[in-house]
């Protein structure tokens, strides 16, 4: 599907949360292609030598949904399981190399089993109370924390921890689609999210969640 300026609806919600897990921009994640997606559009489209029209056609798709898909090298298969199956990646934890398992989160999204397994419980819950909770990042590679500190670096992109050191890296830390502090998602997790071990543990960023248990 062709995504431009003034599209709407869940692809354009699903468009702008690989944009932001890609460390770019976006905007709100709420489903309205205005400046802000189209900007993210076409910085992304340059970074990948793409023709960088701000217009989402095949070309863009199939970079964005095959990046950020493959932890490891392997391919990870999105299943909304509460008991998920775990893969076998690189994890980095205070600057080391480590071999983790991590699993499905939803989104083609993976954390570390354990906290994965948390998280699908408490996203669970979460959809009773009528609260959805997309994973918009989750674990990354060594290549995806790279690309997103040069991102941020050249100035594009959301804060990013040195490569080696975010908690991401150490499939802990999940970015949620929340929307802001006031958002009825962010609520719900500051009541709820510690009885599942996660905390928002980075004061700016009301999406971030690290799972401390
Ligand atoms: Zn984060």
């Amino acid at each position: 599907m062709t995504l431009r300026i003034n599209s709407r609806g869940s692809q354009v919600t699903r468009l702008q949360a690989e944009l932001k897990a890609a460390g770019f921009n976006p905007g709100a994640i709420d489903g309205a292609f205005g400046k802000n997606t189209q900007k993210a559009v076409k910085a992304y489209q340059s970074r990948y030598h793409l023709q960088a029209d701000g217009i989402v056609g095949p070309r863009t798709w199939n970079k964005l949904l095959t990046d950020g898909k493959k932890p490891g090298g392997t391919q990870s298969v999105s299943r909304p399981s509460s008991t998920p199956r775990g893969t076998s990646v690189t994890g980095y934890v205070n600057g080391r190399a480590r071999r983790i398992q991590v699993a499905p989160i939803g989104n083609g999204k993976m954390l570390r089993t354990d906290a994965a397994a948390s998280f699908n419980k408490m996203k669970a819950a979460a959809r009773r109370a009528g609260i959805n909770l997309p994973a918009v990042s989750g674990f990354r590679t060594m290549a995806q924390q790279k690309a997103l500190y040069a991102a941020y670096r050249a100035g594009h992109g959301n804060l990013a921890a040195r490569p080696g050191y975010s908690n991401h890296q150490g499939g802990l830390s999940v970015d949620i689609g929340v929307g802001g502090y006031s958002s009825r998602a962010y609520k719900w997790l500051a009541r709820n999210a510690r009885h599942y071990g996660f905390v928002n543990d980075v004061r700016t960023e009301p999406w971030h969640w690290t799972y401390r248990r």
